[in-house]
């Protein structure tokens, strides 16, 4: 059809571009794009629906690339995971959001705590020890950080995620279920992990104030989190009659660019000002 074609193109275009990406940073060493600090994070609030709470904050990488200006992560994360960079990349992000989080309370600006992201292949048995060396190194405490891991990476590979899962737990970081809903898993797949948190995926919220199914299907979800213990955050959620369905259902939390957009460090301290004025 018409718009299949289309998506090839698209995705062909991105695939392009991808490649680009790849020939010139090919010949770059990523020690010298943390060095020269040209990856630099965004933070996203979430809010409580019908609220005027806080309920979170989520840290999103970016890279000022010297000759292709602004890369969003999908445009090199993925590259990063091929290349085998992504644990540079993870524990260069870690490190920069405890040190955001150090400064914002040696400054009085309360942020309680903040995910950030992590890829499958960090998921690894020496993690929890390696974040544990990280927050501690910065004067801070295991509370203050949580971890966004897709629910496919989660799900996908047996023991020895368990087991990052399990000291990451045991060590006092929330584990959150990103992306739920976009790939094949069940809650009930999910139950025997440490999870804290289940992050429900815009693309079952787009729809969520118009289509009785999704109304039905994200009550559905929201409950059953709730059954197993978890908290719920709804992604991508863009319109005030999205928040309202939420608060409706009993979602604990929301995240999209209704309440705010990812935005500089910078930006923060007026954002929450502004918020709580
Ligand atoms: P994600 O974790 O699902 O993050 C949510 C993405 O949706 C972000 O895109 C965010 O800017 C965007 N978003 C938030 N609210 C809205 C909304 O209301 N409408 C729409 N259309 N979009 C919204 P972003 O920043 O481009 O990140 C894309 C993905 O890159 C993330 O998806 C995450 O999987 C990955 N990523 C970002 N930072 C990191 C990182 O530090 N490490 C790793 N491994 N992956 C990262
Ligand atoms: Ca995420
Ligand atoms: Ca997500
Ligand atoms: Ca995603």
């Amino acid at each position: 059809s018409k718009q299949g074609g289309g998506n090839r193109a698209t995705h062909f275009t991105a695939q392009m571009e991808t490649l680009a990406v790849a020939a010139l940073a090919l010949d770059r060493d990523l020690d010298q794009a943390i060095e020269r600090r040209e990856l630099v994070l965004e933070f996203q609030p979430q809010g409580v629906p019908g609220g005027r709470e806080v309920a979170g904050w989520e840290a999103l990488v970016r890279w000022n690339h010297p000759k292709l200006g602004r890369l969003m992560p999908d445009r090199f994360i993925p590259l990063a995971e091929e290349r085998g960079w992504i644990h540079r990349i993870g524990r260069h992000v870690i490190d920069s959001t405890l040190a955001q989080i150090a400064t914002w309370d040696r400054a009085g600006t309360r942020i309680p705590r903040i995910a950030v992201n992590l890829s499958p292949s960090e998921l690894r048995a020496g993690l929890a020890d390696e974040i544990d060396a990280l927050v501690y190194s910065h004067g801070l405490t295991p509370d203050r950080l949580a971890l966004e891991i897709t629910e496919t990476a989660i799900v996908g590979d047996g023991a020895e995620v368990a087991y990052a899962l399990t000291r990451l737990s045991q060590k006092g970081y929330s584990i959150e279920v990103d992306d739920f809903g976009a790939g094949y898993s069940s809650l009930g797949q999910l139950r025997h992990l440490p999870l804290e948190t289940l992050k429900i995926d815009k693309s079952l919220i787009d729809d969520v104030h118009h289509s009785k199914i999704d109304t039905a299907l994200v009550g559905a979800v929201i409950d059953m989190a709730r059954a197993l213990g978890m908290r719920t955050v709804a992604e991508g959620v863009e319109l005030p009659e999205q928040e309202r369905v939420l608060a409706r259902l009993g979602c604990d939390s929301y995240q999209g660019y209704l309440l705010g957009k990812p935005m500089p460090a910078a930006r923060v301290p007026d954002w929450l000002a502004q918020r709580s004025a």
